[in-house]
């Protein structure tokens, strides 16, 4: 597979630039092309010269994505499948509000994690997206919209901090003062509780968001819906995250998905609450979204609104989701690799 122009830093293309031959202000021009046009494709870069184009050509690709199929509903929401390079795809989605849009982006193939009630794990795994691949996604989306998003979320399909090194490598071009400039504090990760890459965030001195996916307040519970609870169990997860925002002053959003008769008591948010309030946090209420392999629905309204507010009685700040792109199969969870037939 030729390497993404969209995943390098203006100093690997200066670099790379200069291996041919060429002047390094070329990375400049690429950089300008790639990150600042949105460029896709060779011919539209006119005042780099053809030999450069050509040499380059042999091993590198403006263009590691492209749209396979679009749909749209009616509240705004988008969703693109994203053809990839080696016949794989993914999924994009674009949520607009009234004063911003948000691209949700996919950070690999399929994914590894086989949480109970998401689709993303049940079409397996096939690898991880390159940094310049999820850059790309969130180019097709400034394209599509004609401006750059406001926020970017890493919640599609994959388990970002099982890609640690792509992931990271993509928020620093996104957030890159020379490309697209997406505030680090508009970039949000989301992880299923991957407790090596919650270390790693806190170490790197970016402004980002994290949000972590409990989905159960006890570990009896989230084994159930979660098979990584095995791996990091929720009291060493809950530990991590707090030394997480002592170092990083930042507080964390929790994701809770709710389903009904499952984790939706009055109990289950004062468990909840009590395990939470011991650090800066947030909770964000999702209703489950309908997913063929997963027998569940979401709970009335009344029970999520009761849960919540248990949540506040109890000191912890917390939101109910409206969940939109359900009638695109493009809301939480939904997200999937499609094969050839999806198309038709
Ligand atoms: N893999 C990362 C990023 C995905 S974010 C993570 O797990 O955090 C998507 C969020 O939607 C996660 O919190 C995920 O657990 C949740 N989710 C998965 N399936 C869902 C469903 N059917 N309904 C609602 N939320 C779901």
């Amino acid at each position: 597979m030729k390497i993404a122009l969209q995943g390098l830093l203006p100093e690997e293309l200066q670099i790379l630039c200069k291996a041919t031959g060429q002047p390094a202000f070329r990375g400049k021009q690429l950089w300008q092309w790639v990150q600042v046009q949105g460029a896709t494709r060779w011919d539209q870069m006119g005042n780099l010269p053809r030999a450069l184009k050509d040499k380059l050509a042999e091993t590198h690709t403006p263009q590691p994505a492209k749209i396979l199929k679009e749909s749209g509903e009616l509240g705004g929401t988008r969703k693109w499948l994203v053809g990839l390079d080696d016949g794989e795809s993914v999924e994009t989605v674009l949520i607009p509000a009234r004063d911003r849009n948000t691209v949700c982006v996919s950070t690999q193939v399929g994914c590894k994690m086989g949480c109970a009630f998401c689709a993303s794990a049940k079409c397996g795994y096939a690898r991880n997206l390159s940094a310049g691949e999820i850059v790309a996604q969130v180019q097709l989306v400034a394209a599509a919209l004609g401006k750059r998003p406001d926020n970017v979320v890493y919640m599609g399909m994959g388990e970002p901090f099982d890609n640690y090194d792509a992931v990271l490598k993509s928020v620093r071009l996104l957030n890159h003062p020379d490309g697209l400039n997406v505030g680090a504090r508009r970039i949000t990760i989301s992880t299923s509780g991957v407790i090596p890459g919650i270390r790693r965030l806190a170490s790197e001195g970016l402004q980002v968001e994290l949000s972590v996916s409990l989905h159960a307040a006890n570990s009896e519970l989230r084994r159930k819906l979660m098979p990584i609870e095995n791996k990091y169990p929720l009291d060493e997860l809950l530990k991590e995250c707090a030394a997480y925002t002592a170092t990083t002053k930042r507080h964390i959003t929790f994701e809770y998905t709710l389903v009904k008769g499952l984790n939706d008591s009055p109990q289950d948010a004062a468990e909840l609450a009590a395990r939470l309030r011991r650090f800066p946090c947030r909770v964000n209420l999702i209703p489950l979204s309908p997913v063929e392999e997963f027998q569940g629905e979401a709970p009335p309204r009344a029970t999520m609104e009761a849960f919540l507010r248990v949540l506040e009685r109890n000191g912890l700040e917390g939101t109910l989701r409206e969940s939109k792109g359900k009638g695109l199969d493009a809301a939480c969870g939904q997200l999937r690799r499609r094969t050839q037939t999806d198309l038709l």
